[in-house]
């Protein structure tokens, strides 16, 4: 039976929400590294990494083997908010190989286990922190589809869906939405000092260092320092929404982190456990931890099994610099290429932004191009998605363990799908 067919039973029975099956319509089976195999035993490349979940590449041995471990001796698995060894080792390895070595005094929340989750968590408690309930958002931000989430996210089609008032959130443009020239920050400085503005004093700021879903935009360092400036210099609290740019992805543990500021919130998700298992953290400064025991709570933020792998995730990969070091090096080799394949189609008008390995290749000029691209490589055996309002990104999102020769096999496979897509017309 070809997966294709393999597929009909989706078709017939799952709702029509489900969306990354279409743009990679096969049955995968099993995965390791930057490889993932169907159901017919046909391989294909890994440039998406489970949208950010899966930094460290797809059954990661060294997280296999601690997690059949604890299995075997019968380790807890779920635990509420109860103290468990599993949850106690990984808030020891977090305090040490995180935030110690980073200066951070921040007290960890375990939220439900989605990123949208984490971020309902920091608005709740900077608004109760503050008093005060409008939070800052930016263009093109993604935060999560739960309806305070939701109220942060800019894209249309997801805002589309909630079929009530979002409400409470006042929309300022990103850094660049405007052109390099032009610093947005300007904006929202003016609106903030001026009462007749219509921007009432917000009690949180929201942003993304890096833009994952909106499109690979990226906050410059400086803009993020002053955009600490602005928000400390008037009480206004700064979440930094690390759920796809933290965890290594830009190069550092956090996105922020190049800027040498220091958020009052910090959401974490998607790749913290290692495993792919799921998992969420909020860091509050401890002047914003206002929660009274409870208030705040969720019958999944004990996923031990999760806690075992992010602890071995940080000893692993956080206890020196080879792994930033490595990271660097590829994004030096991602970049070169990027800009290569840039220079070669003049024409096209392709702009390469990112950080690390998060990258984006956009094309405003068809904004189709992404999405062609993107499904000539899944032909040819390369898992790559897009992104952007208009889905115009071609999206470079790799486990951050991948090796520069899958990297640049799979750079030869949208070279390839590039041409293929362009000769069609
Ligand atoms: C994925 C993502 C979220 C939402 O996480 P879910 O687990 O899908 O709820 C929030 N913020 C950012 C920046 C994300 O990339």
């Amino acid at each position: 039976m070809s997966s294709r067919a393999a597929l009909d039973v989706f078709d017939r029975r799952e709702s029509e929400v489900r969306g990354y099956i279409r743009s990679f319509p096969t049955v995968f089976d099993r995965a390791t590294g930057s490889t993932l195999v169907d159901a017919d035993g046909r391989e294909y490349l890994d440039f998406f990494a489970g949208a950010g979940v899966l930094n460290y590449g797809h059954n990661n041995p060294v997280f296999t083997g601690a997690l059949i471990e604890y299995l075997e001796r019968d380790g807890i698995i779920h635990g509420l908010d109860m103290a468990t060894s599993a949850k106690k080792a990984f808030i020891e390895a977090f305090e040490r190989l995180v935030l110690a070595p980073r200066g951070l005094d921040h007290k960890l929340q375990f939220t439900g286990p989605t990123g949208a989750n984490a971020v309902e968590a920091a608005l709740k408690v900077a608004r109760q922190a503050t008093g005060r309930s409008t939070v800052v958002a930016f263009t093109n931000a993604f935060h999560g589809l739960s309806l305070g989430s939701l109220a942060a996210t800019g894209n249309s089609h997801y805002r589309g869906a909630a079929g009530v008032g979002l409400d409470d959130v006042a929309r300022l443009p990103y850094d660049g939405y405007l052109g390099a020239d032009i610093d947005t920050l300007d904006l929202l400085e003016k609106m903030l000092d001026d009462p007749g503005s219509g921007l009432d004093l917000p009690a949180a700021v929201i942003v993304e260092a890096v833009q994952g879903e909106g499109g690979i935009n990226v906050a410059s360092a400086a803009w993020l320092q002053r955009l600490r400036e602005i928000t400390a210099a008037r009480g206004i609290l700064l979440i930094l929404d690390e759920i796809q740019a933290g965890v290594g992805r830009t190069g550092a543990f956090f996105g922020f982190e190049d800027a040498g500021i220091v958020p009052d919130v910090v959401t974490v998700s998607k790749s913290i456990s290692g495993s792919g298992l799921p998992m969420s953290l909020v860091l509050l400064r401890p002047d914003v931890d206002v929660w009274k025991p409870g208030q705040h709570t969720g019958t999944f933020r004990g996923n031990n099994l999760a806690f075992v792998s992010a602890r071995v995730a940080l000893e692993t990969y956080w206890a020196d610099s080879a792994f930033t070091d490595a990271i660097a090096a590829k994004s030096e080799l991602l970049r070169i290429e990027l800009e290569r394949i840039a220079a070669d189609h003049p024409d096209e008008g392709f702009v390469v932004r990112g950080r690390g390995l998060m990258y984006g290749l956009a094309c405003d000029s068809d904004r189709t191009l992404a999405g062609r691209i993107s499904a000539e490589a899944f032909r040819r055996g390369l898992v790559i998605e897009t992104s952007g309002a208009f889905d115009e990104v071609l999206k470079f999102l790799p486990a951050l363990t991948i090796s520069e020769e899958e990297l640049d096999r799979g750079l030869a496979i949208v070279r390839d799908s590039l041409d293929v897509v362009l000769a069609a017309g």
